[in-house]
């Protein structure tokens, strides 16, 4: 059966996954989903003898459709390979009942890896299936781990390049110093001075902006984004709850065809909507945890159906679940506004005007599948501290605050069903808070000796991708305001940089109020 896409905005488009790949985001601003989502119910003993590659095939050649067997299992092997430290890819660790999925084995130590290690493989396959010769120039916003592991695919992947923008100052010191210290001649890494919503939604506008576009095709160029808007981060992202399930029938935790429960540490709303997809494919799943941090609109949205997104921005211990504009749930909101787009764009434009909407009572009804709770800062510590002192196993904050949300969860509603808990990054990515949990008298130590404590509170060798940091140089330092111009439409920009895009450039920084591209070097 061929799937194909469709904007969650408007009605007329229809494009292959390959081409829903390539654009990223819709040109009308919405996001591409699968006109259908196909079932998957695999027997799932012969599922649990699989490898994770294997598994990625069956699943993600039932969503990316137009593209060959041969191409998929070519992505998949190119993608899930030596550069995970375990061979399996990700592995399940218990602790009475819930099972923490760690999803943190790939290069940069966060579960980004998982779906960003292929994505690059998708898109330069896609270019050429579709015969597209322009470069492609990748515009990335990150909380902290999507830039890392997005360079870290596309690093000299020929006919791409790739801008990473992360918020300066709002990304842990592990996080910052891994994109900063990025090899590549196709990379560049700009700081801003603004949150992590400032920086998407203004890539978000860019990637909107048709006369950008027309200059961009001008040079044999097009956008297109690494960010989980684009559905070739999403379905790899379905690949491991299918495979975690295998593993818990393999070894007899769960009975074939029993149900679970799976807790996610959310931010953009991607992680979780794919666990979402799974179970609409047909795993058996019961409830999905959304876990936030002290950002918690996602919590008052799931308790209210309204999202409201005016509040005060909250720096936390947990920086990849900053964020107040959670960008996947506009591919929710499309389903259970029964798939009409016109609903959904409404909802959409309100979001981008007031900073609010509010769904109907029958959409209300949609979302029975979740939970959503939060985590404070100091329960997120005391749940790292819990865990240690009962398991001896240490979790991030990321992991944490999920870790705590389930057992609300728990407590809530009795419900014991056994729990996937997403385990999101490495303990390292995140050594200053976990080690201050577990030892508060370690406050005073530097980054690199909180990192050496760890491993010895933890037992765990420390990952390649911290090892690479320790000496490696600087290479990039730029960094710029968001601003709003005259028409109050916001674009990243800055003084050492001006649109350069092969032969066209533009000098009158002052008057300038479009976006630069690229450095003024390149
Ligand atoms: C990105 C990230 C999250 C949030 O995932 P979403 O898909 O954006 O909801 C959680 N934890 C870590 C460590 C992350 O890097």
């Amino acid at each position: 059966m061929q799937i194909m896409y469709r904007s969650t905005r408007s009605s007329e488009l229809r494009v292959t996954a390959s081409q829903a790949v390539l654009q990223g985001l819709a040109p009308d601003g919405g996001l591409f989903v699968p006109e259908k989502i196909p079932h998957f119910t695999p027997d799932w003993t012969a599922m649990a003898a699989q490898s994770y590659q294997e598994t990625a095939l069956q699943v993600m050649s039932l969503l990316l459709t137009d593209y060959t067997q041969e191409e998929l299992r070519n992505c998949i092997d190119r993608a899930y390979d030596s550069k995970f430290d375990i061979p399996q890819i990700t592995c399940l660790r218990e602790t009475d009942g819930v099972w923490y999925l760690e999803l943190f084995h790939g290069a940069t130590i966060a579960f980004k890896d998982m779906a960003l290690s292929i994505l690059p493989h998708l898109m330069t396959t896609a270019a050429a299936k579709n015969g597209v010769t322009d470069e492609i120039v990748i515009l990335t916003a990150t909380s902290g781990d999507t830039g890392k592991a997005a360079m870290a695919g596309f690093a000299d992947v020929p006919g791409t390049r790739i801008i990473v923008f992360y918020p300066k100052g709002g990304v842990s010191s592990v996080q910052e110093r891994q994109m900063v210290t990025q090899k590549g001649a196709n990379v560049h890494v700009v700081g801003i001075n603004g949150n992590f919503d400032d920086a998407q939604s203004a890539v978000k506008k860019i990637f909107s902006d048709e006369k950008m576009k027309e200059r961009m095709a001008q040079a044999g160029k097009r956008f297109s984004s690494a960010n989980s808007i684009n559905i070739g981060r999403l379905v790899p992202q379905i690949v491991y709850y299918f495979y975690a399930y295998g593993q818990l029938v393999k070894d007899g935790k769960v009975p074939a065809g029993e149900k679970i429960n799976i807790t996610v540490p959310t931010g953009n709303f991607g992680n979780i909507l794919a666990a979402y997809y799974a179970k609409q494919m047909g795993l058996p799943v019961r409830k999905l945890v959304c876990a936030s941090n002290e950002n918690k609109v996602l919590v008052d949205f799931f308790r209210t159906g309204a999202y409201d997104r005016n509040r005060s921005f909250m720096l936390t211990s947990s920086p990849s679940m900053d964020i107040l504009i959670s960008s996947n749930l506009e591919r929710l909101i499309y389903q259970i506004a029964g798939e009409d787009p016109q609903v959904t764009k409404k909802l959409m434009e309100s979001l981008g005007s007031s900073g609010v909407y509010c769904i109907t009572d029958a959409m209300k009804a949609g979302l029975k599948d979740f939970y959503g709770n939060y985590a404070t800062q100091s329960e997120t510590s005391d749940e790292i501290l819990r865990v240690y002192d009962s398991y001896g196993y240490v979790i991030d904050t990321h992991t944490a605050v999920a870790s705590r949300v389930c057992r609300k969860y728990q407590a809530d509603t009795g419900d014991h069903t056994p729990m996937v808990t997403a385990s999101t990054a490495s303990p390292y990515k995140f050594a200053r808070t976990v080690v201050c949990a577990i030892r508060p008298e370690l406050q005073s130590k530097t980054d690199f000796e909180l990192i050496d404590a760890l491993h010895e509170i933890s037992g765990t060798a420390i990952p390649q991708a911290i090892e690479d940091i320790r000496s490696a140089p600087i290479l990039h330092r730029t960094v710029v305001d968001v601003k709003c111009n005259q028409h109050s439409r916001e674009y990243i920009y800055g003084y050492q940089f001006y649109i350069r895009i092969n032969g066209f450039s533009d000098h009158r920084r002052r008057s300038v109020h479009r976006l630069f591209l690229v450095p003024a070097d390149v």
